[in-house]
């Protein structure tokens, strides 16, 4: 199945980072008219990912979400896509939805040069974004972005 094609609106920006890390495929219409949205929408194929009623009935296909908090706005997407793989995926760049490739930094160049010590650390899964470079790599930090989900994926949790 496919990971669904989503266009978040500018008051879900958090969603939409969440839903790039469940490497969903997620353009966010930061400054964008609703005009701009339902058009880009419509031309790429993407379901509007809005808490705005009025825009949700314009555009072709919408999820309107009706919670403003952030856990049970990942568990409305995940009950309308359950295609949708609920865990942290290294596919999607958060900064720009860019594709996101394997990452080996060259012999040459000092792995520790970024001075972050997870990205340096031998075997440590790394990627980076193909459009702008971003670098992505497993630690303390994505560990506790799984956790997040895993919680928020269950349905008898509140965290
Ligand atoms: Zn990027």
């Amino acid at each position: 199945m496919a990971a669904p094609r989503l266009l978040a609106d500018e008051m879900v920006g958090r969603l939409a980072r969440y839903l790039r890390m469940m490497g969903a495929d997620t353009v966010y219409a930061r400054g964008w008219t609703d005009d701009e949205i339902v058009r880009r929408a419509a031309e790429e194929g993407r379901t509007v990912v809005t808490r705005d009623r009025a825009l949700a009935r314009r555009a072709g296909s919408a999820l309107l979400l009706s919670s403003p908090r952030l856990e049970d706005q990942v568990r409305e997407v995940r009950s309308a896509f359950p295609a949708l793989d609920p865990n942290l995926r290294f596919d999607r760049c958060t900064v720009c939805n860019g594709r996101l490739q394997p990452y080996a930094p060259s012999p040459v160049e000092p792995a520790g040069r970024t001075g972050e010590t997870d990205l340096a650390r031998p075997g440590v899964a790394r990627f980076r974004c193909a459009e702008c470079g971003h670098l992505y790599w497993e630690g303390s930090h994505t560990e506790a972005i799984r956790r997040r989900l895993r919680a928020w994926g269950d349905p008898g949790a509140n965290a």
